[in-house]
């Protein structure tokens, strides 16, 4: 290498070395740290603990405006089989009620169900609900409302993907709402559904690319659905215009992430299970979410 050429890159190795001294590079590891650790506290698992939990008791004693988003399956109610056998108890129907005829209580069902079934098991009761991840919402004392406009001639092309997928996996079927399409598959082999699943879930992301649609995972399901419809979107609504001093969220799929990230700053949020989340704080199970309920009805104001 000619000498000049050397004299270069040595320039411009010595000017780097400068400006990146031990400091900056300290400096930079350290800041690197900081936001990894944050984006860690940001999306963890933590699971409730005693303090945290007479924290959330008391502070819903103290309220008087409160707001309880509950999703059904897999936070108030174990999974099932089949979706339609998974009708909830009289207990947790008992427990419910206690909620909603507390005056300061506004008890919002936020799930993935179709309304018509809901409104089913849930319509004696004074509450407000949330159908099908957001499209559906029906406020306390009011009748049910479809959240936005959206079209659905896109199930054309993706039933018979689904329909195919069916035919692959034994025990795995499909279930039409108005908005959506979910394929199930709770009742299928789990290791041949695991590798059904993933092809299904690519095949359809690959298929609903530049599309209005979005392609939902959760634990024994897949849904497609019309981008702009979720859980997070229909809490707004319910939250807007409105001020409330307890707000509670409470849930156990992907679909609750879009609630958790919308709550208000110093609302409670419980992921049900021990994944990570955008909720402040983790439930082992459904058991655990209704003993909580359950301690909540016995509060007496301070
Ligand atoms: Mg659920």
């Amino acid at each position: 290498m000619p000498e000049e050429e050397q004299a270069r890159r040595n320039q411009v190795m010595q000017s780097r070395l400068e400006r990146y001294d031990v400091i900056h590079w300290g400096q930079e590891f350290v800041g690197e740290l900081f936001s990894v650790k944050e984006q860690q506290r940001q999306f963890s698992a933590r699971l409730m603990d005693r303090p945290s939990r007479e924290k959330l008791i008391k502070d819903y004693a103290a309220s008087q405006r409160r707001i309880l988003f509950l999703d059904y399956d897999g936070t108030l109610s174990p999974f099932k089989e089949h979706p339609e056998t998974a009708v909830p108890g009289a207990i947790l129907i008992a427990l419910l009620t206690t909620l909603s005829e507390d005056p300061r209580n506004n008890l919002v069902i936020v799930s993935g169900r179709h309304r018509v079934l809901l409104q089913r098991w849930f319509g004696s009761l004074n509450i407000g609900m949330v159908a099908e991840h957001g499209a559906w919402i029906k406020e306390k004392e009011k009748d049910w409302v479809p959240a936005v406009k959206v079209e659905s001639n896109w199930k054309e092309k993706v039933l018979p993907i689904l329909r195919s997928h069916e035919d692959r996996l034994p025990g795995s079927f499909t279930e039409e709402k108005e908005f959506s399409l979910v394929w199930n598959f709770r009742s299928a082999d789990p290791e041949l559904a695991s590798v059904r699943s993933k092809q299904l879930a690519d095949e359809l992301s690959y298929s609903s690319e530049n599309t209005e649609l979005q392609v939902l995972q959760a634990s024994k399901s897949i849904e497609v659905r019309n981008i702009g419809i979720d859980k997070g979107m229909a809490a707004k609504l319910l939250l807007a215009d409105k001020t409330f001093d307890f707000v509670l969220a409470v849930g156990d799929d992907q679909a609750d992430e879009d609630l958790f990230k919308v709550l208000p700053e110093g609302s409670y949020s419980i992921k049900v299970g021990l994944s990570k989340s955008y909720a402040k704080f983790n439930l082992r199970n459904h058991r655990e979410v209704v003993q909580l309920l359950t301690d909540l009805t016995k509060t007496v104001k301070p």
